[in-house]
């Protein structure tokens, strides 16, 4: 069975967007993945089917009510008993870990939320796991989830070719990756190191190793940190 995604949104338009072209987009096509897209407007209240109401204890802007948001959550879960997660800028920063533990997995259910965010009593009372795309606020949670279905789907077997496995990219092995080089072979001025042309492969490979060392000491120290050197 492959892959399965559901997204709880109010703006039901904005997808497959960017989820439809390219490697997701052709991953979907050949069904290694499907998305069920459902507008969590339909289990809004009253004839206006409405889906938020004024935060309690006041301030600004509206809060999803947790009826509204649980119902849809209820729903899609029933369709697709697979893990559930709340966007949040409060949740655990994505980190390719996650991503690919995802990927191996059944499939996600994705509340996106929208205003100034979601009734606690959701979160608390379906015990869902929240995950940020990072130290900032997007106006909904839609963008973070496209990121992460993006990053997940393209780690399910299949997508990529063989040729293009992801062992050596940033963060697989706790480290950025090593920079890339292509034709032509002088650019403004600078050549490919001549390493990469020497076609001698255990020489390619230190290099390598030690540009991602060295650019994940300087730019990450907070991955440099948790590196450890596998013994040679
Ligand atoms: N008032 C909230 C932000 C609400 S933004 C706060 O200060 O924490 C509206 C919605 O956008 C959120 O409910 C969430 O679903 C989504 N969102 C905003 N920033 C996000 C981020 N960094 N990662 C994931 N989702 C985010």
């Amino acid at each position: 069975m492959s892959f399965r995604a559901t997204v709880l949104t109010l703006f039901p338009e904005m997808f497959p967007g960017p989820l439809g072209v390219s490697l997701p987009g052709k991953a979907l096509e050949k069904n290694l993945w499907s998305l069920d897209v459902r507008d969590i407007r339909e289990h809004g209240i009253g004839k206006h089917r409405t889906v938020d109401d004024t935060p309690a204890g006041g301030g600004p802007g509206m809060v999803m009510r947790a009826d509204v948001a649980c119902a849809a959550l209820d729903a899609a879960l029933a369709a697709n008993p697979a893990p559930a997660i709340y966007l949040s800028p409060r949740g655990t920063p994505l980190a390719q870990a996650r991503v690919r533990a995802l990927s191996t997995g059944p499939g996600v259910v994705l509340l996106c939320g929208r205003f100034e965010g979601l009734d606690q009593r959701v979160l608390d009372a379906r015990q869902i796991e929240e995950v940020s795309l990072g130290d900032f606020v997007l106006a909904g949670g839609e963008i973070a989830a496209m990121a992460l279905l993006e990053a997940t789907v393209r780690l399910i077997p299949g997508v990529l070719g063989a040729e293009e496995s992801p062992s050596d990219e940033s963060f697989e092995n706790g480290l950025l990756e090593y920079p890339q080089f292509t034709r032509p072979q002088s650019f403004e001025g600078r050549d490919i190191p001549k390493v990469l042309t020497s076609g001698n492969h255990s020489e390619i490979a230190k290099w390598r190793t030690a540009q991602s060392e060295s650019l994940t000491m300087t730019r990450r120290p907070d991955l440099w940190t948790l590196y450890e050197k596998p013994k040679s």
